[in-house]
């Protein structure tokens, strides 16, 4: 029996559903419910089967062997809210329906994302069937994680672990409910972190650890030295180490993984010889000539010594020449002119980022390789879909572009299927109703996507004049399309008191979850359309499934565990559509029970139910909802469920529930 059924424990610990919530369209009782909730280290709660998650950065020990034991194939509701609740009640519906589904997990930031995605694939690793030869298709799944994030996660101001790129991976599944593969996308690593770094960030997690905690030996095949202050990649954000993170013990588990998930010998050398070579490459000096161009002779440029370039395999005079000069053709001849000193810092730092951006597609693809089932029965999936949450900086660039182009579309996603399913579910169910008005992105979506229109079309196009197109064109062409358009502002199209807010080379989009302003400057290149198709794939694999969701909120920016900043967190149940989709959720029925399992529940409450009801669950069920007197416009019947219209309907049957 649920201990918070009883009106006391209700005011102490909060409603452990929204939706059963009285002033539920009230911003600030969904505000207190989760912040009492927080403060008794109740971090889960849900919206029908939405769940939300608050990080209490600390370890409150629900994530136990013996906790997943409790929640496995036990009734969502009859259970506190638990992220492994949500996975149990994913993977048996599932294994019921035969069909696919995915878990998108969101939020920005630290707000828990990774670890809730961890959490769920753990979950299903555990209390899936298995056999022998099974369990190693598990070790893989699991150790497949510790991989990517030594690869694809820093330190950075918000997160000590933050991923740097969006994951999504799909967990199969046989008819036995056995996991028998899996396979991962990955979406836009953040490469440019690999020259740079702002203060208090660090470079992706692996090279700290092949410094700390590289064998003597490798480190000496591989030109290195054990110290992190020795090369310029890995100290711009002046914190080679820190304190929550343990680079030598790291590095042991990233290389028992990569023996599990099957690299071989060779792969593993090759792959730190690349790290290596990106570290000797960041070390290159140029020296200038008095009129500002690299001189191509041998003094000029200084390796720190030649392992990058024999450790990438190519011959010294090509690197260096590659580095230093601009191959012209003229009149089939060809021609070479030298760099400035500053372009070849940018050669160099260009050829650092693409090679850790394809070592980072090689190694998932290794990945994927070892997680492949080879067997040809027909699966379902559950995918898992980690991806970065909306981001707003002083200055945002290309990247936060293409990362909240990405949420709009998730938003766009979520609504479709949201509203969908409901509307689908209400159909089969024979049951009317009316749809509630909600703001549609789609025309953000558009903004951004549409073809010989959007942003990145027109983006497109100037990338096709090179010489001709700059950063003043390409806003102009901005401006001269998207003039009118309510959401999108420039310097030149604002009203006077937005100008104001506006520098002349910016741009500023009203996306569904805030205004941002990027900066046209320098960094827009053409792998938008890149992004953008890759994002239409991935939408393409989710309408495809049943979604489920878990929203992460973040407590607070000083990742301290207690702290509960209201400000903060309101602003995050907004842009995450919070309360839009518990309206949704309301704007029918509030809640909806198959008949069996409303039976069950409720059946000690008529004596004609108790203790054993001869009939159909459904005659069973308006039995009993007679015996409680609930009135005809309170509920509907369904083909297979019971809908109720207003929680308090339930709650008191919840209270009587409680009190017999
Ligand atoms: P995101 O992926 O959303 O950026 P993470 O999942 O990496 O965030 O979480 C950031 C940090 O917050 C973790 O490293 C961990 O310290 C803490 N954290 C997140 N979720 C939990 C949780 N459920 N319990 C305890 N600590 C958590
Ligand atoms: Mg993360």
């Amino acid at each position: 029996m649920s201990m918070e059924g009883s009106l006391t424990a209700r005011d102490r610990v909060g409603i452990q559903d929204f939706v059963l919530l009285d002033a539920y369209t009230s911003e600030t009782a969904f505000m207190d419910n989760l912040r009492k909730r927080f403060n008794e280290n109740l971090i889960y709660t849900y919206i029908g089967t939405l769940l939300v998650s608050v990080n209490p950065y600390k370890e409150l020990g629900i994530y136990t062997k013996k906790q997943m034991d409790i929640y496995m194939g036990v009734n969502f509701f009859e259970l506190p809210p638990h992220i492994f609740a949500l996975a149990d009640n994913v993977y048996r519906t599932m294994i019921s329906e035969t069909n696919n589904h995915f878990i998108l997990i969101s939020g920005e930031s630290g707000a828990g994302k990774t670890e809730a995605s961890k959490k769920v694939l753990q979950f299903y690793a555990v209390c899936c069937p298995s056999t022998r030869l099974l369990d190693n298709v598990r070790d893989r799944l699991l150790l497949s994680n510790p991989v990517l994030e030594a690869f694809g996660n820093a330190k950075t101001l918000k997160n000590d672990n933050s991923s740097r790129f969006g994951k999504y991976m799909d967990i199969q599944f046989d008819h036995q409910g056995a996991a028998v593969g899996g396979h991962v996308l990955s979406y836009l690593l953040e490469k440019s972190r690999v020259v740079h770094q702002n203060h208090g960030e660090r470079n992706f997690h692996i090279f700290y650890q092949l410094v700390e905690g590289g064998e003597d030996e490798l480190l000496r095949w591989l030109g290195l030295e054990r110290n992190c202050q020795n090369y310029r990649f890995l100290i711009q954000g002046e914190c080679a180490k820190v304190s929550s993170i343990n680079d030598k013990s790291d590095w042991k588990t990233v290389q028992k993984a990569l023996t599990i998930i099957e690299f071989s010998e060779k792969d593993i050398e090759h792959l730190f010889a690349i790290l290596a070579s990106v570290l000797h490459l960041g070390n290159v000096q140029f020296g200038a000539s008095a009129l500002g161009y690299v001189l191509s002779t041998d003094t000029s440029i200084k390796f720190s010594n030649n392992y990058a370039l024999e450790l990438l395999g190519i011959p010294s005079n090509m690197l260096r020449e590659g580095l230093t000069h601009r191959k012209i053709e003229a009149k089939a001849e060809e021609v070479l002119s030298p760099f400035t000193a500053e372009h070849a810092k940018y050669a160099r730092d260009a050829l650092a980022k693409a090679i850790y951006g394809r070592t980072f597609s090689w190694l998932v693809n290794k990945i994927n390789e070892s997680l492949a089932n080879k067997d040809s029965t027909r699966k379902t999936v559950i995918g898992l879909l980690d991806i970065y949450g909306f981001e707003v900086f002083d200055v945002n660039s290309f990247e936060q572009f293409c990362i909240n182009f990405c949420n709009e579309k998730l938003q766009q996603l979520f609504i479709q299927l949201t509203l969908k399913s409901e509307q689908e579910e209400y159909e089969m169910e024979g049951i009317e109703w009316e749809p509630v008005p909600y703001f549609n992105n789609k025309i953000i979506c558009d903004l951004v996507e549409e073809k010989h229109r959007g942003i990145i079309s027109i983006l497109d196009e100037e990338c096709l004049r090179p010489g001709e197109a700059t950063d003043f064109t390409f806003l102009e062409k901005l401006e001269e399309k998207m003039c009118g358009h309510p959401h999108f502002v420039t310097h030149k199209l604002a009203d006077q008191k937005t100008r104001k807010t506006l520098e002349r080379g910016d741009f500023r989009l009203l996306h569904y979850a805030g205004e941002v302003t990027y900066s046209a400057a320098g960094k827009l290149f053409n792998v938008a359309t890149q992004f953008k198709s890759s994002l239409s794939g991935l939408t393409e694999i989710l309408m495809t499934k049943e979604p489920w969701y878990v929203r992460c909120l973040k407590p607070n920016h000083c990742k301290q565990p207690d702290r509960f900043d209201d400000v903060m967190v309101r602003h995050q149940v907004k842009y995450l559509g919070l309360m839009e989709h518990l309206r949704v959720r309301r704007a029918g029925f509030a809640y909806r029970r198959r008949y069996e399992v409303f039976l069950k529940r409720y059946k000690a409450l008529c004596p004609d139910t108790w203790p054993h009801w001869k009939g159909t669950p459904a005659e069973g069920v308006q039995r009993l909802i007679k015996h409680l007197g609930y009135k005809p416009d309170e509920y509907k019947i369904g083909r297979t469920k019971i809908f109720i219209r207003h929680p308090r309907t339930l709650f008191a049957t919840e209270d009587a529930f409680e009190i017999c």
